[in-house]
């Protein structure tokens, strides 16, 4: 990264902090050379494991997915976008950081339904009532897609 104004290839960062959540960070640095300030922004290019599935055939990993099971675990809840999203980042960071390379499906049901215990009991019951009953529930995001006229009991 070399300094805008004196071309230095050596800087150091002394600020860092995530814009849109977590998929841009900005960093303000500091040029060794001559002491200019300046900001820098950058893409976090998102690598994700690979998925093995509960009969052992691993596939690509689909944010979608995760998105999509998450978005009717909070069907018809106010502010669900924002909950969403806020799940959503803690369950993508807790899989890019804890499971660099390899991630079993249900691992990703666990790491979900942990955070939404933690955050919104309403909508963990109806992601659990729905997920428990599946016995390929490493599939569970698919299914998920296909109860979309499901509704909880009361
Ligand atoms: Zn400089």
């Amino acid at each position: 990264m070399r300094c805008p104004r004196c071309g230095y290839s050596e800087s150091k960062v002394t600020d860092t902090r995530s814009v849109n959540g977590m998929s841009s960070i900005r960093r303000k640095r500091l040029c060794l050379g001559c002491g200019y300030r300046f900001f820098t922004n950058e893409v976090v290019c998102e690598e994700f494991p690979i998925v093995i599935k509960r009969d052992g055939r691993e596939e690509e990993f689909d944010k979608e997915k995760v998105k999509n099971g998450l978005l009717k675990a909070f069907k018809k809840s106010t502010g669900v976008e924002k909950k969403v999203d806020y799940i959503y980042n803690g369950v993508i960071g807790s899989i890019v950081s804890g499971h660099p390379e390899k991630i079993k499906a249900e691992e990703i049901g666990t790491i979900i339904m942990d955070l939404l215990r933690a955050s919104d009991p309403v909508a963990y019951m109806r992601f659990v009532s729905v997920y428990k009953n599946f016995e390929s529930a490493g599939d569970f995001a698919f299914e998920f897609e296909k109860m979309s006229s499901w509704k909880p009991k009361n």
